[in-house]
């Protein structure tokens, strides 16, 4: 009986692949990378576009990631390897696009109009823009910079407001953007708890002799290694960890900027002079997604992002059948999260064009 079964298997053949089928991913972030790698595996034709003029997303501005430190580049560069059969378009957006028959009629920026069965929209996020937090002195201090100007200085290392000056102190002030209802983002953007852990010790590796505090609400640290990782900064490189909200940021006569908080945990209030102050810039939803939203006929959720066809087995769909999601177009996401989504998407499309 087995032999019969196997015999009949391997009749069968391999399953046909629809080589003619063409699949447009929109954003070349790490999330569009995978999934216009796994959509090429699978046999389909893929058009990949980013608006912006280079491939990688946010990444591209990191340096080390969260929790191995591996290279961010290398990352992007063995994603880039992987999509050699795509059609990769940079400073390419849709300029419009209609339903045609199955699929859709798609106009890009450079003028040519396209047609595809199916598109799936892998365009990342937005970081949130911290001068909206006036009390912190981003844009005001030249001793406060963000999370993502610190990446900048870690991978060129020119940055007038850390190269310039002497570095003896840091803070790290977390959920920036994030958790806060008055800034319009009540949602945790899950990666700055453990980045800030991440940079607390590389600027320590920079800065051996410096005291750095984080200033933190919770400590949100759920993903595999995190929590070694948080133990190591404080054990290895004696990094001071104090629950407590930043409540004011003010310049002292000598260059440095002095930070009040409340340590939550002592009851008492704390004062800190500071040559640098890192604001944990959160994740939130592009600004330009509604248009593009509309164009495409999807919903978008009531935090901005892109709206899914429900929040436990169907995040990488869409309301609307033949456009799907992946990555941090849906919400807030670590790196193996956004390349999970990104393979399940290119499942998803398959499924839907073999018409399961
Ligand atoms: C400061 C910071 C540090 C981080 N460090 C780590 C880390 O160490 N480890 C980790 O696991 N995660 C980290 N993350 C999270 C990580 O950045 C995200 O998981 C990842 O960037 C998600 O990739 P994505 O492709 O979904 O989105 P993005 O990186 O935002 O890429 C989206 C792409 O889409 C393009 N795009 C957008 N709209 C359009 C459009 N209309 N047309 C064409 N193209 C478009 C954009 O130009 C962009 O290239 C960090 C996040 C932050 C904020
Ligand atoms: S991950 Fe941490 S820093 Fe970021 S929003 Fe959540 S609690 Fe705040």
């Amino acid at each position: 009986m087995a032999k019969k079964l196997r015999k009949k298997y391997i009749s069968s053949g391999p399953m046909p692949v629809p080589k003619w089928e063409n699949v447009l991913v929109v954003g070349a972030g790490i999330a569009g990378l995978e999934a216009a790698s796994q959509l090429l595996s699978l046999g389909y034709k893929v058009t990949l576009i980013d608006k912006a003029s280079y491939a990688g997303g946010h990444v591209a501005s990191w340096h080390k990631l969260f929790p191995d430190r591996t290279d961010a580049s290398s990352v992007i560069t063995g994603l880039l390897s992987s999509i050699a059969g795509a059609t990769l378009l940079l400073s390419t957006e849709i300029l419009s696009v209609h339903r045609l028959g199955e699929g859709f009629a798609v106009v890009l920026s450079g003028g040519e109009t396209l047609y595809f069965k199916a598109i799936l929209l892998a365009t990342g996020f937005s970081l949130f823009p911290a001068e909206k937090k006036e009390e912190y002195g981003y844009g005001v201090y030249n001793q406060v910079i963000t999370n993502s100007d610190l990446e900048q200085w870690f991978n060129e290392g020119n940055d007038p407001r850390i190269n310039d000056r002497k570095i003896s102190s840091v803070g790290f002030v977390h959920c920036v953007g994030s958790r806060d209802i008055k800034a319009g983002n009540p949602q945790c953007s899950k990666v700055c708890c453990i980045t800030a852990v991440k940079q607390a010790i590389e600027i320590k590796q920079h800065f051996p002799d410096a005291e750095v505090w984080c200033f933190y609400m919770d400590l949100r640290l759920f993903g595999k290694k995190y929590e070694d990782f948080y133990i190591s900064a404080q054990k290895d490189y004696g990094i001071h960890f104090i629950r407590g909200r930043v409540s004011e940021v003010s310049e002292a006569i000598d260059g440095e900027v002095i930070v009040k908080a409340e340590d939550t945990l002592n009851g008492r209030p704390v004062k800190i002079k500071l040559s640098l102050l890192v604001l944990m810039a959160g994740i939130i939803s592009r600004n330009d997604i509604q248009p593009l939203a509309e164009d495409l006929s999807v919903m978008m959720d009531s935090d901005g992002f892109l709206l899914s066809r429900d929040n436990i087995t169907g995040i990488t769909r869409s309301q609307r059948p033949g456009i799907f999601y992946a990555g941090t177009c849906t919400g807030p996401k670590t790196i193996p999260e956004s390349l999970a989504e990104a393979r399940s998407a290119a499942i998803d499309i398959h499924n839907y064009l073999r018409g399961l």
